[in-house]
């Protein structure tokens, strides 16, 4: 199994509002393996269904290689829904779909959420700090927005050059990228 390849901003399956998930499929099993593996590999702690290009309303989050959070288990949320917030914080986001993007963005400090986990149970938690910012930013990602959609149009006007190079697929990582959506397959 290879990594999937992360698509970026703007792709339009990043803007879709997604689909919830309504069964439990060897296929959505799969699909969860292969999320993990590819977050792991790019080294992100969150990954969206959307962000491989499936319009599906599921996520995988592993904060357990950052400081402070080791004992925090992976999760994987399908269908997941914010059902209450807390507090006010400000953080500095990044995202697999925007790289070479770090911005500070303000958000609840803690939130509740509801869930399905990989075994299709219904779960119900609360998380704060680090898991919460994570949590809602791809919850974020499953409604089709980014973190700098929060920024001022002054801080945008800032990026309008990353970003224009972003859409033209005019960027390096080291994880593989989906072509940009501008860009049509090449014929053989
Ligand atoms: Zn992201």
């Amino acid at each position: 199994m290879s990594f999937l390849p992360i698509y970026t901003f703007d792709h339009p399956v990043l803007r879709k509002e997604t689909s919830p998930i309504t069964e439990d499929t060897e296929e959505l099993q799969k699909l969860i393996a292969a999320m993990q593996k590819t977050m792991h590999h790019a080294e992100g702690i969150g990954l969206a269904a959307n962000q491989v290009g499936k319009s599906l309303a599921m996520t995988v989050i592993d904060i357990s290689e950052t400081k402070g959070n080791e004992h925090i288990l992976p999760l994987v949320l399908i269908n997941p829904v914010i059902i209450g917030t807390h507090g006010e914080s400000v953080f500095e986001e990044g995202c697999l779909s925007l790289p070479e993007i770090r911005e500070d963005v303000v958000r609840p400090e803690s939130i509740g959420i509801k869930f399905l986990n990989e075994d299709f149970k219904e779960v119900e938690m609360e998380a704060d700090k680090l898991l919460a910012r994570v949590m809602q930013h791809e919850v974020d990602h499953l409604h089709g927005k980014y973190f700098i959609d929060y920024l001022s149009p002054l801080k945008l006007s800032f990026l309008k050059g990353k970003l224009n190079k972003l859409r033209k697929g005019e960027v390096e990582t080291d994880y593989p990228l989906a072509p940009p959506s501008g860009m049509k397959k090449k014929k053989k």
